[in-house]
């Protein structure tokens, strides 16, 4: 007989112990009928979980915090934000709590957090709930975007609540497993400075400093150093959401992290067509965060966290100025050398090679691609197959084709490396409409086309048959694709 394991989790109350002042200690909603979606089985066995175990009734409570372990404080943290530009000084976990760390099967400690689990002091006129299709959106998005080895927080679970959740109509609810290396925030830096307690600053940077980044303790200006570490952080990630066209969506402090993480899957999506313009949020009227805006916005929000880090930098405010001036110039020349590098990979072309050479080519192909709107993924994915000789396909995306051959000459002459593209060019990336229609079956209780998908887009490299409709951009008749935020 198999007997499932009593599930057991062991979470620590780092957070909430060191940095108090940033919490509400609080309870989830209890969850009238809690109905397992989908589970991340590999990430349980990473973080030292039994799967099996979490299948139980028990283990369903223990993943949207119905069922507290002991010594574990669950808690909203408070943090401040620049939405849209505006600051608001006291955002905080709405509708989410961070339920404690872990160490995982590799000695790192995470956060696992919960979204969706009622109602906190935070909640202003929300109601606390998440409906089915935006967390399993969350859920597929994350997950792609970790197989594409970008770093991002995870998703351990989608649980049902079996309460019903009022958007436009009434819809399924429920709550999301988030994992993270921690949830420190831009935001958490704003909302810390601006109680104007320079001790809690203080402690909220060396937390910071000892979680995310060690190396910056021994260096003669410590939080300098700090703030240095997540620009070089940040430079990195957001090229490669560029690289791959990721569009976050909403940009704001406070869903720009300490880490280096992604997170919070809200409006975003995948560009399909190339377009620096592309926006998909319904609430982005000003396309504040298009596809083409997200390093100079990256480097808008840095600023941010630059000012309210600005007293550990010097007591003299204008030194302080000057220093931060300084670290935050770097960000520009660390984001242009991660994306040509990138860009270099992803056209097969070895590094060894000049950049003169290089960046012209590269700034004529972004020419040719936007004046054609051409599918960013299916582009680059195909002209591997150029690389090998078999051009028809990737010429075929373009109506110029002389254009394109004049291009494509000039480029094979550097002796591009094929293998080294298929290792660079995602050929499955989560589709717009495929997202769309996924969460849309997983919402009327039919999780399978979010199993193809999730199958089809963590092997995002490795070309399988009978996965062809995975590659393929939406029909005409998807129209103009638009997200929703706060949902
Ligand atoms: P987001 O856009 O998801 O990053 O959330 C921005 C802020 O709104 C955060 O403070 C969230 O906790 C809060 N929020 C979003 N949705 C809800 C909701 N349904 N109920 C309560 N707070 C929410
Ligand atoms: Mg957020």
């Amino acid at each position: 007989m198999n007997i499932a394991l009593r599930p057991s989790l062991t979470l620590d109350d780092r957070f909430a112990r060191e940095l108090p002042e940033l919490t509400v200690p609080w309870q989830a909603e209890k969850a009238p009928d809690p109905r397992l979606l989908v589970l991340n089985e590999s990430l349980a066995s990473e973080l030292g979980l039994d799967p099996a175990s979490l299948r139980t009734p028990e283990g369903l409570r223990l993943l949207i915090g119905n069922l507290v372990p002991d010594g574990a404080t669950p808690v909203a943290q408070a943090y401040s934000g620049h939405q849209f530009g505006g600051f608001s000084p006291r955002l905080g976990d709405g509708r989410a709590l961070l339920l404690g760390e872990i160490v995982g099967a590799d000695g790192r400690l995470r956060d696992i957090h919960l979204k969706g689990s009622g109602r906190t002091p935070f909640a202003r006129s929300g109601d606390g709930l998440a409906a089915v299709g935006p967390m399993l959106r969350e859920y597929v998005v994350g997950e792609a975007m970790h197989a594409l080895s970008i770093p991002t927080t995870r998703s351990l679970a989608v649980v049902g609540t079996g309460r019903s959740v009022l958007r436009k109509g009434l819809l399924p609810g429920a709550v999301l497993t988030r994992v993270a290396s921690s949830h420190l925030r831009v935001g958490s830096f704003q909302y810390a400075r601006a109680t104007g307690d320079m001790n809690l600053l203080r402690r909220l940077a060396d937390h910071a400093i000892a979680r995310h980044h060690p190396e910056a303790a021994e260096a003669g200006r410590p939080y300098l150093a700090l703030f240095e570490a997540v620009l070089a952080a940040q430079a990195t990630l957001v090229a490669q959401w560029m690289l791959v066209g990721f569009v976050h969506g909403v940009m704001n402090t406070d869903n720009m992290t300490i880490s280096g993480e992604t997170i919070d899957y809200g409006p975003c999506a995948f560009m399909e067509a190339f377009d620096p313009a592309t926006v998909y949020s319904s609430i982005d009227e000003g396309g504040r965060y298009a596809y083409g805006n997200q390093p100079v916005i990256a480097e808008w929000n840095l600023a941010r966290l630059a000012e309210a880090l600005l007293p550990l930098f010097q007591d003299d405010q204008e030194q302080a100025v000057a220093l931060a001036v300084e670290s935050l110039d770097k960000f520009r020349g660390q984001y242009g050398d991660a994306w040509s590098a990138g860009m270099r990979a992803k056209l097969g072309l070895s590094d060894r090679l000049d950049v003169e050479v290089t960046s012209p080519l590269v700034d004529e192909l972004t020419t040719l691609v936007h004046a054609e709107r051409v599918d960013h993924t299916s582009f680059f994915r195909t002209l591997s197959r150029a690389a090998r000789g078999h051009a028809d396909s990737v010429r075929g995306l373009f109506v110029d084709v002389a254009a394109f051959d004049s291009w494509a000459q000039r480029w094979r002459a550097l002796g591009p490396d094929a293998d080294l593209m298929d290792r660079n060019n995602p050929i499955y990336i989560p589709r717009n409409h495929l997202v769309e229609e996924a969460l849309a079956a997983g919402t009327a209780g039919d999780l399978d086309p979010l199993g193809r998908l999730l199958g089809a887009v963590t092997r995002p490299y490795d070309e399988r048959p009978g996965l062809e409709g995975y590659a393929a951009g939406a029909q005409e008749d998807f129209g103009t694709y638009q997200t929703f935020c706060g949902t």
